[in-house]
């Protein structure tokens, strides 16, 4: 049996980790500009916490992983991140002390998807999520994050499309009228758009099979069913985005892919080269019901996440000069083996100064140092030679200038902390 990763999967490996390390940084420095903290919770949950309807969505039907644990519990490894942080935060009551908490998460999910670029079976996604009100202030606040997250990571050519699905009354003559709409072409259409149309009609209009079915492009849009009180809840939204101006574009057609929205629901797509279906980059929306279906209070939330892998190739096929790999500041050679024990008290002393620094393992003669440490593109060479080493003296050599001076062993803290002006 060969051992590979699992299909779907990948590895992130020694040479690419500092692009995730610098994309997390971002979120996690953008986030805190909004005031929001940051929430782990389990990647696997009882499967009742996403298995929780009637109306299920694809995804939760056919994409989890579901598997029995050693006592027959039934678990799933979660397939998104908001149903996780809703089930916590409905356990730890957090609504008790804070009206309205304001979290992101980042961490895998899985979904049995079909791989092809920019598709996985275990992806990263980083989310958000603002719950304990309904508010349009909010509802904007939120795209207005998704937006200025976008434009600060460098990427261009970016839309935020957003709709409304209205609340719960204006979503069930929606719904009925989508039924009625399309149980006349309910032949031509595939056996999973069969059983969506009396389980949740909203679901054919995302059918991955069906997209350029003529009945779904004209079929009506929710913004035809919104009652008085939804339209103006969407009018307020989309002030609140104007006076941020926020450029977006009313998507008449977007529902999203599951199945706990209302009200505000939206987009971030990049025209990339190369994406092809693949271009959205993140979305989200208002939920009403899902605090209360996994057992909390009455309360609504509103939240969005964004793919990683998505947002790193995007960065890459823009050209986008995010992050920078940390070099090392000094590489420490020595010309015999005798002196290693010197190098080793040098390497700790440099490190306890907060400088990033190595020297050889492998038993390299000089020669073979000094080309690992130019290929490490270190700053600074170390030199212990013999004779310096007598008179108590190394050689740093600057690896840009080629300028080389000799230290005092004891002053190589100093001198060095001084060039890198650290
Ligand atoms: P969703 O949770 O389906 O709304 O997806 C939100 C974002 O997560 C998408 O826009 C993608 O960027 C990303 N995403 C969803 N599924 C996958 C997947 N299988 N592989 C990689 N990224 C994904």
């Amino acid at each position: 049996m060969a051992i590979n990763k699992v299909k779907g999967t990948y590895d992130v490996l020694p040479n690419e980790s500092y692009l995730w390390q610098a994309l997390e940084q971002k979120i996690r420095d953008i986030l805190g500009l909004y005031n929001m903290k940051e929430m782990r919770t389990p990647i696997m949950e009882y499967s009742d916490v996403f298995h929780r309807h009637t109306e299920l969505s694809d995804m939760v039907i056919k994409e989890t992983y579901n598997f029995d644990d050693r006592s027959e519990r039934k678990l799933t490894l979660r397939p998104e991140g908001t149903a996780g942080i809703i089930r916590s935060y409905v356990e730890n009551k957090l609504y008790v002390s804070q009206e309205l908490e304001k979290v992101y998460y980042i961490g895998p999910n899985f979904r049995y998807e079909r791989p092809q670029k920019g598709r996985y079976r275990q992806f990263y996604q980083f989310g958000v999520e603002a719950i304990g009100t309904i508010n349009p202030a909010l509802d904007a606040e939120m795209i207005i994050l998704a937006y200025d997250f976008i434009k600060r990571i460098g990427l261009k050519g970016v839309r935020v499309r957003i709709n409304s699905l209205g609340d719960e009354a204006s979503r069930v003559s929606y719904q009925e009228a989508l039924r009625n709409y399309f149980l006349p072409h309910i032949d031509e259409l595939c056996d999973d758009c069969k059983l969506r149309l009396n389980k949740n009609p909203l679901r054919i209009l995302d059918c991955k099979v069906d997209q350029k079915h003529q009945a779904i492009k004209n079929a009506p849009t929710p913004q035809d069913f919104l009652n008085i009180e939804s339209r103006i809840y969407f009018k307020q939204v989309l002030e609140h985005l104007n006076a941020a101006k926020i450029s977006y574009e009313i998507a008449p057609k977007l529902v999203r892919g599951l199945d706990y929205y209302s009200h505000t629901v939206f987009e971030i797509e990049a025209d990339i080269e190369g994406f092809g279906a693949q271009n959205v980059l993140g979305g989200g929306g208002r939920y009403q019901n899902l605090v209360s279906e996994l057992g909390g209070p009455d309360l609504g939330g509103i939240g969005f996440a964004f793919g990683m892998e998505r947002l790193l190739l995007a960065l890459e096929a823009e050209n986008v000069d995010f992050a920078q790999e940390k070099t090392l500041d000094a590489f420490v050679i020595v010309i015999n083996d005798e002196l290693k024990t010197t190098a080793t008290s040098i390497l700790y002393e440099l490190r306890l100064a907060g400088l990033i620094a190595d020297m050889n393992f492998t038993q390299k003669g000089f020669k073979g140092q000094l080309k690992q440490a130019l290929r490490s593109n270190s700053k600074y060479l170390v030199i212990l030679g013999e004779d310096e080493y007598q008179k108590g003296l190394v050689a740093i050599k600057d690896t840009k200038t080629e300028i080389q001076e000799e230290v005092l062993i004891p002053k190589i803290k100093k001198y060095l902390l001084e060039k890198l002006e650290k």
